[in-house]
């Protein structure tokens, strides 16, 4: 199957568990990962009607990015990997949403380039619900409190929450982790459900899942 049949079944469940859930349809955004995957690739998904993408390196989406978004304008680029705090200038021109704010220092940086550059990305934070010393997120227990000091002491408005679960776990706790925090954070946008567990996420009430392979192939 190609990339595009396979963006058409992902849709397919996605409709399915949003009626399962008794979710009003439509409620959930793709977001197509297209990390490591060549523009080649990925054209014939835009050319499908698919507009939101994800990539986790910066770099990379800039190389291959900036034509595709000057063709097709609606296209919403999300980042949804690690942030390092010398790259926040160029990630704040590319992308349309970043998902990985994760600490003190990059909320700063984000918050220095939007006033320079007067583009302001959707952002939401990163948590790494299952404490995993190799992952980045801010801890659970710190979350809420950093995204009040994310909009009181930089200004960002944080939109929503964004969480990987430990590879090996059972996701539905985490995924019910993330929506018990970002109701205490006062924040409505859930991103969280990969490839092996999208519909799950939907039924604890993702607002946007993150499929890469089940679309594009293994990387
Ligand atoms: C790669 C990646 C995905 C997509 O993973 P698949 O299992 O290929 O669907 C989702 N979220 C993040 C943060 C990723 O890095």
């Amino acid at each position: 199957m190609s990339a595009v049949e396979h963006l058409g079944v992902v849709l397919e469940k996605i409709a399915i568990a949003e009626r399962d859930a008794k979710r009003q349809a439509g409620g959930v955004r793709l977001v197509a990962v297209s990390k490591t995957f060549e523009a080649a690739a990925i054209r014939p998904v835009i050319e499908a009607g698919q507009r939101v993408f994800g990539e986790n390196r910066v770099q990379e989406a800039q190389g291959k990015w900036p034509d595709m978004k000057a063709e097709f304008p609606d296209i919403e680029l999300h980042l949804i990997g690690p942030l390092q705090s010398n790259k926040a200038r160029e990630a704040v021109s590319l992308f349309d949403v970043i998902e990985t704010i994760d600490r003190e220092k990059i909320a700063a940086e984000l918050a220095k380039e939007i006033a320079r550059q007067g583009r302001s990305p959707r952002l939401y934070v990163q948590v790494n619900t299952g404490s995993e010393a190799q992952k980045a997120g801010i801890e659970p227990r710190d979350a809420v409190a950093f995204v009040k000091r994310c909009r009181e002491t930089h200004g960002l408005a944080i939109e929503g929450l964004m969480c990987i679960p430990p590879a090996e776990e059972n996701p539905g706790p985490h995924f019910a982790l993330l929506a018990k925090l970002a109701k205490e954070a006062g924040v409505d946008k859930l991103s969280m459900g990969m490839s092996g567990d999208y519909e799950l996420a939907v039924a604890f009430g993702a607002t946007s899942v993150r499929v890469g392979s089940a679309i594009f192939g293994t990387r």
